[in-house]
Parts: structure tokens; C-alpha cells; sequence
């Protein structure tokens, strides 16, 4: 099963921070893995620009390597990477001051697409808003990129907000959270969506709880600066974990719409009650086999930074009221693993008697890696000894339901720089979106601060600290484990 390519319209995309680690290594590759794809039309463009003064011949330079590292390209590519490389450029620019603005504009093209991605930290997203306004840079057909992290809190995400809107539409801001890029993310609302079978029963009449996991097993290593101000709740729950709430949780959008799917899942977010204090763990890693513990990492022996968090939501609205939403995630964990495990309740009544044991369907859906979907069914045990019932996984790997072309999936980059060419906002957080997240977070943090609250240790390549089992345990529930 070979998936279908769409080419998109002729575009010029300019991509400030272009010299810089996310340009290099997640947005050139996908853009030439596209280009490959035959995705592209023969006149589109990409000009990559920062305060470097290089040549346009030594970024090129720059980007074969790229590509040879991150994008696996082979020696008998050679010929389609050198296609690729002529439609890049590079303009040595400032994003806060005058200088290389007259000659990028003098290298874009009328009548096409344009895009400007913001691959640049965070304090530049207004410099660079603002001169793309004043250098009359922006066409009717213009859209602006903005990465993660969108904002520190509720307060500095409305001030970029306002800033951005200053010289924006909302309908031209494209807010990426590359979560949202993954096809098995996207699969959540093809699953729930496409299929009869799961949504009669998607409820807290059937459902007794959900969890959701996004394990890893790396660090922060080379992110120590912006990780020791972020921590886990920023760097991952507010954001992704909570987009996977959102998915799951989500009422039916009318249609698959920017707005109408955005729309669901700010109602999600709104229905979010604050967490109690007691409902949420916070860990820290310590040294083990893998590298040093998180407060050697960071150069700061009293840091107070989670690199693990594990709580219990609840999404107070009628489908959900009475189920909790149990999150965690976490570094340095036993394995890399991301998985929401939907735990339906017990059947109402046994005709088999206690004997049998208690069962209960669970279905789990497996974002990372080997993306699948694995319904946990009651049967009877085999054999001669009476009625016995035992559960029973029904497996689907999607790698190998739909064939070896598929096994490596689409990187999320490539997705979302294409639907931003197409004019496409569905997986690109709304400016609400964001706002409602940080203020259902904020709290949160601010308990922590004001409570003097210490992360628990816990070891490296374990599934967390203790205490985040006992946050389960107390509910007579458990965590599903953590396995590659
Ligand atoms: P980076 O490696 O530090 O690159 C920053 C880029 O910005 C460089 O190209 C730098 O080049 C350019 N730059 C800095 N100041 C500039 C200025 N005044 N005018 C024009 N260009 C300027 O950062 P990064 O890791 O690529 O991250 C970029 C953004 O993506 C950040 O907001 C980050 O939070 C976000 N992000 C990154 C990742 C990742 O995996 N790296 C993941 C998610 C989100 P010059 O110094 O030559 O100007």
C-alpha cells in the first residue's frame, strides 16, 4: 500500500535560524524527504537565513552534510540531492536590526506561497514579525511558523500572542507542536473517528480510566539551559501530553476543519478541573548506567526541575465525569515508549463466578515506537479444566498490517511543512488553545513554588519514582508497564 502523494503549490520558504540544530536536522531533511516524494513543485524555493556570513555555496555545503547524517541519504542519491540543493539559498540576515532584510526581500518571488518558519529562540518570534511587516514582505498568501516553546507561562504565551496578532491574521500563524505531526497522533482521530466500533463505548459509563505515557530514555543533554527553566510540565505535559488528552477526550469535531477540531479540543482543555496538590509526582533522575544524575547534568546540586511527572485529570463534561485521566512521562525511563491505554471497565456481572477471575477489556494505542493497536480480550482458557477465562492480546502492528513501505513513517516535520504550504492550520495549535493550556498549568507550578516542593529521586532506567505508583495504587489501579 503506497501512500499517496498531493503536490503542493509553487512556494518560498524562508527559514530564519536556518544555520541553527533544528533547521539542520529536522527541517531541511524532511523538506528534502518531500522533495524526493515528488511533493514539490520545480519552482518552489527555500531560503535559509542568519546573522553567519556565509555564501550561499558554503551553507549548501552545510546542508549536504545534514543530510547525510540525518536524513540517511545514500551515494547513489547524489544527482537529487544536488536538485535539491539548487533551490536553496542563503541571505545573512539579523532578526533586530536592518541588515540582509532589502536583499531577502529581493530574492522572493510574487505570486506563490510564502513562508517564514521562526526556527529561532523565542525572545526573536516579535523582531522577526514585526520587520516582515515593515520590510512589506508579506503577501496575501503569507503564513508565519512558530516553534515550541510557545511562551513560558499564561502571561508571556498572551504577550507573544498579542504580538504576533499585531501583525498577523490568526488564520496566517502556524504554531507547531510536532506531536501533532506524527501519523499514529493523527491515527487517534482516524481510529476514534472512523470506526463504529470504539465510540459507543468511549465514555465513563464504559471506561474506568485512561492512561497516558510518553516515555524516554534519553536526557537533556545539550538542552540543560532551557530545560532547568522548563522542566517536565512545560517542556512535555503542557504541551504534547496535553494534546493527546485532547485527542482522546475530544467530542466528535462536525467535520475534519482547523477550526472545528480546535474548537473540541479547547473545550477539553477548559473542562480540565485544577489538579489536587496531592494528585501529581514530581521526579528527578538520578545517576545510573546511562550518565550522571539530572542536578550534575544541569551544574546546580539544589535544583528543583522535573524531569518526571506523573497526575490524575479529570475532564469534567458528561462523557467524562467519574473517569480519570492518569498522564506521565518522564526521561532517563526504562524505555522509549509512547501509549495511551484506554481501560474499560469490568463486565457488569460474571455468569462464570469468582472463580474465573475479574476481566477487563483494554485497548492500547502505541504512538512510538512500532505504532499499533492491541485490543486485550476475555477468552476461555484452553483445555479440559472447566471455564477458565484468560485475557488475550488481539495485535495490530501497523507496520506490518500495511506493508514494509510503510514500516518508517513519515517524519511529523514533513507532514506539518507541507500542510503549511497547503494552507492547512488542523494540526497547529490555535492562539486559545495555547493560552488555555498554561492557564490549566500555571496553577500547577505555582503550587510547587509556593509549597517549596522537591522532585523525588528515582533511578535512572526505572519507570519513575515509587510514589507515582502509589498514585495509582491508591485508586486501586495500576500503571501498564513500560516496554520498548
Ligand atoms: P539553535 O541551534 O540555537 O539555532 C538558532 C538559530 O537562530 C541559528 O541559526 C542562529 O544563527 C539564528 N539566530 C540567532 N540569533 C539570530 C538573530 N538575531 N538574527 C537571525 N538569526 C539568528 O536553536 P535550535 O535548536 O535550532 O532551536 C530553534 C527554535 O526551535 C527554538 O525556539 C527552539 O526552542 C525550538 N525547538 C528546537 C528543537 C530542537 O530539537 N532543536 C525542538 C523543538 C523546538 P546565527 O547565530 O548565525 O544568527
Amino acid at each position: 500500500m503506497v501512500s499517496r502523494v498531493i503536490p503542493v503549490d509553487p512556494f518560498d520558504l524562508i527559514i530564519f535560524g536556518g544555520t541553527g540544530d533544528l533547521a539542520q536536522r529536522k527541517i531541511l531533511p524532511a523538506l528534502y524527504r518531500r522533495f524526493c516524494a515528488g511533493q514539490w513543485h520545480e519552482d518552489a524555493r527555500i531560503i535559509a537565513a542568519a546573522r553567519a556570513g556565509h555564501s550561499a555555496e558554503d551553507f549548501r555545503r552545510m546542508v549536504a552534510e545534514s543530510l547525510h547524517r540525518h536524513a540517511a541519504v545514500r551515494a547513489s542519491e547524489s544527482q537529487r540531492v544536488s536538485r535539491f540543493l539548487q533551490r536553496v539559498d542563503y541571505v545573512p540576515l539579523d532578526a533586530v536590526s536592518a541588515e540582509g532584510w532589502g536583499l531577502l526581500g529581493e530574492k522572493l518571488s510574487p505570486n506563490r506561497v510564502r513562508a517564514f518558519y521562526f526556527s529561532v529562540g523565542p525572545n526573536l518570534f516579535g523582531p522577526l514579525a514585526e520587520r516582515v511587516r515593515a520590510y512589506d514582505l508579506a503577501t496575501e498568501d503569507t503564513r508565519i511558523v512558530v516553534e515550541k516553546p510557545f511562551g513560558h507561562d499564561l502571561g508571556s504565551a498572551r504577550e507573544l500572542n498579542a504580538t504576533l496578532a499585531a501583525h498577523f491574521d490568526e488564520s496566517q500563524i502556524y504554531r507547531i507542536d510536532h506531536y501533532l505531526g506524527k501519523e499514529t497522533v493523527q491515527n487517534l482521530m482516524a481510529v476514534r473517528f472512523g470506526n463504529m466500533l470504539f465510540e459507543p463505548l468511549w465514555n465513563s459509563q464504559y471506561v474506568d480510566h485512561i492512561q497516558i505515557t510518553v516515555a524516554e530514555t534519553v536526557g537533556i543533554d545539550g538542552r540543560e539551559e532551557y530545560y532547568e527553566r522548563a522542566g517536565a510540565m512545560r517542556d512535555m505535559v503542557q504541551n504534547h501530553l496535553m494534546q493527546l488528552l485532547c485527542l482522546i477526550a475530544m467530542e466528535p469535531p462536525a467535520k475534519f476543519d482547523p477550526d472545528a477540531v480546535r474548537d473540541e479540543k479547547l473545550k477539553v482543555i477548559r473542562a480540565l478541573d485544577p489538579v489536587e496538590p496531592h494528585h501529581i509526582v514530581r521526579g528527578q533522575f538520578s545517576a545510573g548506567p546511562e550518565g550522571v544524575g539530572y542536578r550534575e547534568c544541569v551544574g546546580n546540586p539544589r535544583s528543583t526541575t522535573e524531569s518526571y511527572v506523573a497526575l490524575k485529570a479529570h475532564v469534567s463534561n458528561w462523557r467524562w465525569a467519574g473517569t480519570p485521566f492518569y498522564l506521565r512521562t518522564g526521561k532517563r525511563l526504562v524505555a522509549r515508549s509512547s501509549v495511551i491505554n484506554v481501560m474499560f471497565k469490568d463486565a457488569p456481572h460474571s455468569i462464570f463466578g469468582e472463580e474465573a477471575g475479574r476481566h477487563a477489556n483494554a485497548l492500547s494505542i502505541r504512538l512510538q515506537p512500532n505504532e499499533g493497536i492491541t485490543l486485550k480480550v476475555t477468552i476461555k482458557e484452553p483445555g479440559p479444566g472447566g471455564m477458565r477465562l484468560i485475557d488475550v492480546p488481539l495485535d495490530m502492528s501497523f507496520a506490518e498490517a500495511l506493508g514494509p513501505e510503510n514500516q518508517d513513517p513519515p517524519d511529523a516535520y514533513e507532514r506539518l511543512v507541507m500542510d503549511v504550504i497547503r494552507g492547512n492550520q488542523t494540526l497547529f495549535m490555535r492562539g486559545d488553545e495555547v493560552e488555555a493550556a498554561w492557564a490549566w498549568t500555571d496553577p500547577i507550578i505555582a503550587g510547587w513554588l509556593a509549597r517549596g516542593d522537591v522532585p523525588k529521586p528515582y533511578d535512572s532506567g526505572s519507570t519513575g519514582p515509587g510514589d507515582a505508583e502509589l498514585l495509582m495504587k491508591r485508586d486501586g489501579r495500576r500503571w501498564q508497564g513500560i516496554k520498548p
